[in-house]
This record gives C-alpha cells, structure tokens and sequence, in this order.
C-alpha cells in the first residue's frame, strides 16, 4: 500500500481502521480472511492517496456465507423467534452505531469524502432508523395469523365457517447489494428490516465506499445475532453478481444505478426470484414565478449540492418559469461562486453540508472517485461539444481553491440551453452538475418534470398551495415536496415509504410497506380443527 501525503486526519482513521472487523470479511459469526486473500485498495476523495486495503471476497466466499445461511435457514431459530426479539437485537446494533458515531463519520468521511460533520448527522439518522425497525418486530407479531375475515369485507368475505388467517413469513436467504454514497444508512436500511422479518442475509457494499457496512459485522456479533444469520462479504462486482446468482438466493434487494438494476433483474429472472430496487434518478425541482426567490435559490442549491451532488434524489433539473429564469439563474451563480471547498472532509466539524439541517450548503465537497470524476468531466466536455452552455463552474477549481490538487474536486456547475433529448437532462451524472429548463404554463411544468424515464423524487415551489397540489399530484415521482419554503426538502422519516417509478426502481422502502418486502404474505386456512385449537395444543406441546 502506497500513501502519498503524510496527512495526520487520515493516520487517526487508519487507527481505527486496524480493528478486525475493517480487514476481515463476516461469515458465519466468524471474521475470516478472503478465501483466495485478495485486497483492493481505497481511497481519500480530497487528496486521491490510498487509505486502507479491504478484503475481497469472491464467488467462493459468497458460497462460504451462502453454506452458513442455509445452516442457520435449515435451523430455524432465528426464523421461528418472535420478531419483537430480533427487533431488540436490531434496535442494539442501532444502539452500537449511535455510540460509535465519532469513529464511523471519521471513516465515512474519509471513505467517501463526506464532511465530518455532515457524516455524523446522517449516521445518526441511521441510529434513530435501526430503532424504528426494531420497533416494527413487535407489530410484524401482531400481523401473525391475522383472520381475514377481520379484513373489513372489502371486495368481499371468504365463507363465514372458514377458519382462514394471513401470516407474514420471511422470504429465506437474501443478498443486499448496496451503494457508496451513504454507504452505512443504505446498508443498514437492508440489513435492519430483512433481519427484524426473520430472513438470513448476505450484505455486499460498495467497492467504491463501504468501510462502514462492515461495522455492521461487529454490530451483530456483539449483539449475538447467531452464527450464520448475516454475514458480510465486501468485493467488486463480479462478487455482487455470484449472490445474485445463487439459485439459493430467493430475494435480492438492491439499492445503486439503473443498469446494475437491469443486470440483477435480469439475473433473477430465470429463478423468478424476488428482487427490490431502488436505483438512481434524475429529479426536477420546478419554481413557480410566485416562489420566493431567496427561497428558491436556497432550495435549489440544496436539492443539487446535498452530498456533492450524489444523492439518488438530488434534483438536478430546474424546471423554472420564464419570468424569473434569468433573475434566479443570476443569483444561484453568485451563492454556488462563493461556496468554499472542503479542506480536509475527516476534520470539517464545523463545516458541511448543513442541507438536512437548515437548507445550507456551505462547502463543496470532493466527488467519490478518480472513475467518477472523469465520468462527469468528460460529461461536461461531451455536453458543451454539442452546444450546451455551461452558465457557471464546468472545470476542476483553480488549485489555489483546494487543499490538494490530487483530490477528485469539480466546481458547481450550471447547464443552460439543454435540450430535452440530450443525456444531460436525461441521464444521471451523479455529481454537482444541474440542469436548466424552463416553462409558461403550468401543464409545461408538469410535461417537463415527467420528461425523463426516472421518477424518484422532485419538488414544486410556489406561493400558491392549489397549484403547488395540483402539479404534484401529476408528477411521476416516488416522493414529491410541494412547498413555498424548501423546508423539508430531501427529508426522510422511517415510517414514510418511498421508492421509485419508472427507472428508478421496484419496490418501496421505509415504512410497514418497507419491512413486507422481506416477507411473502401467506394465508393458512384450517378445517376439522381450527387454529384457536392449534395454538392451544402447540402450547401444550
Ligand atoms: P452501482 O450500480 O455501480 O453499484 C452498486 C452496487 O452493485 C455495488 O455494491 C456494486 O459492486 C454492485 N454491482 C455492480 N454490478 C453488479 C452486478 N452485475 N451484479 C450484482 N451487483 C453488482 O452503483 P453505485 O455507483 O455504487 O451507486 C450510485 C447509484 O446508486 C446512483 O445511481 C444512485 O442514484 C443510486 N442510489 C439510489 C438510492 C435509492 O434509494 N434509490 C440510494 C443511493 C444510491
């Protein structure tokens, strides 16, 4: 392992870095070296060096961690346990992520560039989210042997005399394939209800970003979670793609880009096993000319910028009435040109994206990765060839801006007279790059907002509550903000389902809906006896 720079932040997070569970993949309750002890490396957005080498499982390592899951599916403790009682285990592997805070926003932030600061908030929304999961154990018992005949009748009864209830069973083994961006909260955000349901999984994060899931591999050990029962195998994606394969593999629930989605959907196909997406998305904020303009510049700066532009509902199309287009592009250019870069992400604790907070981005962070820079500098290149005007940003900053000139920096970038057809108000680019658009009337707002194939989220902005309704009413989104301030804007609560329509996934996530999706509604109907004589013997028994 090379290291460039002598950079004292990142000596700290390699010093937490050298516990077990960052150099170890998690099988069946054990930490355990790479079968064929293979390493990739990973490395620091703000300067490029190289951080820390984690393990790369392979096929066979997923083999491994299948085998342990079958082991443990056969076994049926876990599956058979009262859910509240795995809930009280998820709720203290979320307990244990609150009181590592510290270490794993200083990892996070190092592993994908995240401000500290910002890192430590979103983590803690990852705690309070674990605990809501837990929680949910106690009602998933609830559902257990429902009568169906307590259903209301809608639509109908089922024959008085029948003795007929519905349970919620978990699904079997499942794979959880997550993304780099938030690398802990979109991970655990799987691994969390597929437990809590009773499920056996498999976690594979993010080659890119994913020093953080493997936290969770501790979190469950401690916890006692049994042997077997998850297990977390980190790797590239040929690794991914032998779990999805596995025909022992009935569900897999993915979240990262739209063509990894095809590729797990196609590979699912032929055992018609179960898959949950949630995939990348190109969202549109769209302002009305009766919108505050202060509000909308902060808004819309907010939606673009969260996370450096890499967030799969940051709205990087702005759908904006004539009349104030040029007013509101002026002064979004003057705010984004006054935006400092992050220094050193690992000690940004009084900076940070303040966006889940008070709506302020106050400095621009490093995108994750040299591939992902370039991904978006040739974008930028490929757009201007074909006539798209770059209104502001468009370069890396001058070196005089950042820290060091090895980090993976782009300046905030404005697109003007971008056409509907072209890839740049089409495609995801995942990084601090928007796109402008304008309208007269408010059916051309709605036909703009619905002119990709994604619809994962997207915000109206107007002073006038009917509008700002009937617009989002007719957006194709999974989540949509209708609002005259901006308030709450990319907002999440774990009891709010959301996912994506079109190209932006299958499924829903958060939620009761988000916990059903780990579990296959079954109805179970008794005669000769009925259930109340069952449960009475089984008691017996
Ligand atoms: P990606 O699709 O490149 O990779 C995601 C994961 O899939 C990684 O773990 C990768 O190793 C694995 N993978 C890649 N090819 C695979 C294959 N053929 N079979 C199985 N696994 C495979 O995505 P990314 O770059 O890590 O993440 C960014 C994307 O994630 C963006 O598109 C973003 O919008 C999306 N995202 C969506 C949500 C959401 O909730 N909808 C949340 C976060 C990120």
């Amino acid at each position: 392992m090379t290291k460039t720079t002598n950079t004292n932040s990142l000596d700290k997070v390699q010093e937490y870095l050298t516990a077990e569970c960052f150099n170890k993949l998690f099988i069946g309750g054990q930490f355990v070296d790479p079968i064929d002890g293979q390493k990739m490396p990973t490395y620091y957005p703000a300067t490029g060096e190289v951080f820390h080498e984690v393990p790369k499982g392979n096929a066979n390592d997923i083999k491994a961690a299948i085998h342990a899951a079958e082991a443990a599916w056969l076994d049926g403790t876990w599956a058979n346990m009262p859910a509240a009682t795995r809930g009280d285990l998820i709720s203290r592997m979320a307990q244990g992520i609150e009181e590592n805070i510290a270490v794993l926003a200083a990892i996070e932030a190092a592993d994908v560039g995240k401000p500290f600061r910002q890192s430590a908030l979103v983590l803690g929304g990852a705690a309070n989210e674990g605990k809501y999961w837990g929680s949910l154990g106690k009602v998933l018992d609830t559902e257990q042997d429902t009568p169906v005949n307590s259903g209301g009748g809608v639509g109908g009864l089922p024959p008085a005399e029948w003795d007929v209830v519905y349970r919620r069973d978990p699904i079997g083994i499942v794979g959880l394939i997550s993304a780099w961006n938030y690398p802990l909260n979109v991970a655990f955000r799987k691994v969390a209800p597929a437990l809590v349901a009773g499920n056996c999984a498999i976690l594979k994060p993010s080659e890119i970003a994913g020093l953080s899931c493997m936290f969770l591999g501790k979190l469950a050990k401690d916890v006692g979670i049994p042997k077997g029962v998850f297990s977390v195998v980190t790797g590239g994606r040929e690794t991914g793609a032998a779990l999805v394969a596995s025909p022992s593999v009935s569900m897999v629930s993915f979240t990262g880009s739209s063509l990894t989605g095809t590729k797990i959907m196609e590979a699912s196909a032929p055992k018609l096993s179960q898959v949950a997406l949630e995939l990348g998305g190109k969202s549109a904020m769209v302002v009305f000319e009766d919108t505050n303009l202060e509000r909308a510049v902060e808004a819309t700066i907010k939606g673009c910028l969260t996370n450096g532009g890499q967030i799969c509902t940051a709205h990087t199309r702005l759908i904006v009435q004539e009349g104030i287009k040029d007013h509101l592009l002026k002064k979004l250019k003057t705010v984004l040109e006054k935006i400092p870069y992050c220094r050193d992400p690992i000690t940004e604790r009084e900076r940070g994206d303040r966006a889940w907070e008070t709506g302020m981005t106050d400095v621009i962070q490093p995108v994750v990765s040299a591939s992902q820079h370039k991904k978006i500098m040739d974008f930028l290149e490929e757009a201007k060839a074909k006539g798209i005007e770059i209104y502001t940003g468009g370069r890396v900053p001058n070196p005089a801006d950042v820290e060091n000139a090895g980090g993976y920096f782009i300046q905030p970038t404005i697109l003007t007279n971008v056409p509907r057809d072209s890839d740049a108000w089409q495609k995801e680019i995942f990084g601090p790059v928007l796109s402008v658009r304008s309208f007269s009337s408010e059916a051309d707002a709605i036909a703009e907002a619905n002119s990709t194939a994604f619809g994962l989220a997207s915000t109206v902005m107007s002073s006038d509550p009917a509008k700002a309704m009937r617009v989002a009413n007719r957006i194709r989104a999974g989540a949509v903000f209708a609002t005259s301030t901006g308030e709450g804007l990319l907002a999440e609560h774990p009891a709010v389902s959301r996912g994506g329509f079109g190209c932006s996934g299958v499924g829903r996530e958060l939620g009761i809906g988000g916990l059903h999706e780990y579990t296959e509604l079954k109805s179970v109907n008794y005669s000769g006896f009925s259930i109340a004589e069952a449960k009475e013997n089984s008691s017996h028994g």
